[in-house]
Parts: C-alpha cells; structure tokens; sequence
C-alpha cells in the first residue's frame, strides 16, 4: 500500500476510472440495457459479502469517512473543499433523486477521487416496501450515478441503516456493492439549522470516540443545513491525520492504490514529482518531461491544482528519484528540499507512520513538519 494514502490524492485510480467511463459510454452508445454486472466488473472488486461496520484492518490504522443524502449543492461543494485542501478522500452515499437534479455534483465527487456510493432512490425504508420496490430504488439510483459521471458505485448504504436483512444486503451484493454501516454516528443530521460552534464541536467528539484502529464515520452532506458538518470536518480530518491513520474506502482501500496507468493528476499540498512518481511506474523525470511547459525550469516548484499528464507506463525507464530499498535492518535517510514522509516512505518498505514513530521525538507532534538535513532512521520493513 501506498505510504502517503492518509494525504494524498488518488492519481493512480484514474486509470480504472477511465476505463469504467469508457465501457459505460459504450454501452449507452448501443442502446444496451446496463447491467450492474457488465460495468462493475471494470471498477468494482468483488462485494465483501458482510454488512461492514468497520473497515478491514488492511493497515494498522484506518478511517472512512462517509457523507450520506447528497449531493446538495448548499453543502457538497463546501465539504469537497474541506476535503481537497486536505488532500483526503471519503465516500459519497448519494440519493438517486438529488444525483439526477444535480449530476454536476455526481461528476466533481468522482472527478476528485472520492468514492460514491449508492443511498436508493427516495430513501425509504427498505424493509418496508415490495421487494420489486427495493429492486427499482437501488437500480434507478446507480444507473443515475453512471449517467451522471460514468462510473458505478461499488457500496451500498441502506436508508436509516435498514440494510442488514439479507433480503435486503443480497440485493446490494449481488449488483457487486459492498453493503456499509458505520461505527461512528456523529448525529449531524439532528444539527440546528443554524451556525452552532457547540453542535461542531459535538459533531467532531462523536466523529472521534471512541476511539478505535478502524472506524466507519457517518456525517451528511445532504437532507438539510450541514454547514456544522462543514465546520466540523477540518477538525475530525486532523485528529485521524495526526495519529497515523490511513484514509480508506469502506473496504479498507486506501484511495492511492490502482493501476499504475498513466492519466491527469492534480497537484496536490505537498507533492512533489517524486511522491507523485511513486503512484505510477512512471519516473519523476518522464512526468517532469511530460510537462516540463506547465511545470517551467525547476522540477520542485509544483503548484498545487497543476494538470499533470502522466505518461504511461514502460516509457524508458530513466532512473527512479528514490532511493534504493535497504536489503534489511535500518538505515539513515537525510532530510531533502520537498520530502514529506510519505515521498521518503516511498523509498523504502516501511510506511510513512512507522518512519513517523522510528523519528517522533526527532520530528515533533506534527508530521508535516519534517526539516532539510534532519537524519531519520528508516525501519526495516
Ligand atoms: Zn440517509
């Protein structure tokens, strides 16, 4: 896994997103009916066949964050925004009736590497209507997602968390979603629809206790005024951010994993061509080359929401920027113009938060601040 999952945006993922917009594309062109199966199976990996209240412990840390009832276009904006400057992703639990009204929305939520997922239609109770109601609620929400941006959800999230039944999660994981719960309930939706720095601050103790390695949290970015939602996020983000955590989908994917293909990445705080270089098999000299005009004559000054084309793989193997894997125990790594941990963990076996843990009393309470010529101990993997 990818040591900068926690800050990072998801680059790599763009090859597997533009191959589910192709195949979707090609199957309206034909006028086909879309299956769930046909395009999911370009995207999606197979449903994990539970009702997920946590998320696999695929790192000794990790958190998804959850967003249900959008998208609203008085909310979701505001919470991407939060997310962007973050560079984190999270999980989008859309309603079907607000995806059509606002399909432009649908578009920046996957544009920008989040993961979407599929809330039904008209939020009903699902236990409490016809079983070939239940089957038009969760198909007409994700044949609108695929219009809309091209790609289908891989998660299921039950209206009022009525999904549990397995009547109900069969009809999610047999259209190849995985079913979500949560963990954590902030209760936003109870906010005051009113600016409340005392509800943000509730908002943000119910997003983070208790405390646990893996948690599902769920907040709202629809169904009302979430601007404390909005207020809260920043807070909750830096508390998980600040102990390690990994930033994943439901399933415990972190965000950077994917298929190494070449695509569009937008720059991220904190990037630098070598830590983007490390979510391609492409070099940091061949993506510096590739847009050597946007770029300009100094390699390390990338400015965050830069279009970078990121060429493809094999393209001549010019020698990595990063350094050559220990063959085993520690090592010494000085600290360079532009590293950040995960561009240094990169390098080696170990992951960013165990370098964090090797140097914390040399790098302090924060990570983000690393100094130039600070000697790290690199723990063998
Ligand atoms: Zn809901």
């Amino acid at each position: 896994m990818d040591a900068m999952g926690a800050t990072r945006t998801d680059g790599r993922r763009w090859g597997a997103r533009l191959a589910g917009v192709v195949a979707a594309a090609a199957l309206i062109c034909t006028g086909q009916a879309l299956s769930g199966h046909a395009a999911q199976a370009a995207e999606c990996p197979a449903p994990i066949r539970t009702v997920l209240d946590t998320t696999p412990a695929t790192a000794a840390r990790t958190v998804a964050l959850t967003f249900d009832d959008g998208p609203w276009p008085e909310n979701t904006p505001d919470v991407l925004d939060v997310l962007r400057s973050s560079g984190v992703q999270a999980t989008f639990f859309v309603r079907g009736d607000q995806a059509a009204a606002h399909p432009d929305l649908v578009r920046r939520i996957v544009a920008e590497g989040h993961a979407i997922g599929n809330h039904t239609w008209s939020h009903p109770y699902l236990s409490q209507i016809a079983p070939a109601a239940r089957i038009a609620e969760i198909e007409r929400t994700t044949q609108t997602i695929v219009n809309a941006a091209g790609t289908e959800p891989c998660f299921f999230r039950g209206p009022f968390g009525d999904h549990d039944d397995p009547a109900i999660a069969g009809l999610a994981w047999d259209r190849g979603m995985t079913v979500v719960d949560w963990s954590l309930d902030t209760r936003d939706w109870s906010t005051p629809a009113s600016w409340s720095p005392s509800f943000q601050q509730q908002i943000i103790e119910r997003a983070t206790s208790p405390r646990s390695a893996h948690p599902i949290v769920l907040m709202h970015d629809g169904g009302g005024y979430r601007q404390n939602t909005v207020a809260a996020l920043d807070d909750v983000i830096s508390y998980y951010a600040s102990r390690g955590y990994t930033f994943t989908d439901p399933a415990g994917r972190a965000f950077s994993s994917g298929s190494g293909q070449g695509g569009t990445y937008v720059v991220q705080p904190g990037d630098t061509l070598g830590s983007i270089a490390a979510g391609y098999s492409a070099t940091w000299q061949e993506i510096y080359q590739a847009n050597r005009a946007t770029i300009g004559p100094d390699p390390n000054m990338l400015q965050v929401g830069q279009r970078l084309t990121i060429p493809g793989a094999g393209g001549g193997g010019g020698g990595g920027g990063t350094p050559t894997p220990p063959a085993g125990g520690t090592t010494t790594y000085v600290v360079q113009p532009g590293d950040t941990l995960g561009s240094i963990a990169s390098g080696y076996s170990a992951t960013w938060q165990e370098i964090y843990q090797a140097n914390r009393a040399t790098i302090g309470p924060d990570p983000n601040l690393l100094q130039v010529g600070q000697q790290l101990t690199i723990p063998a993997g």
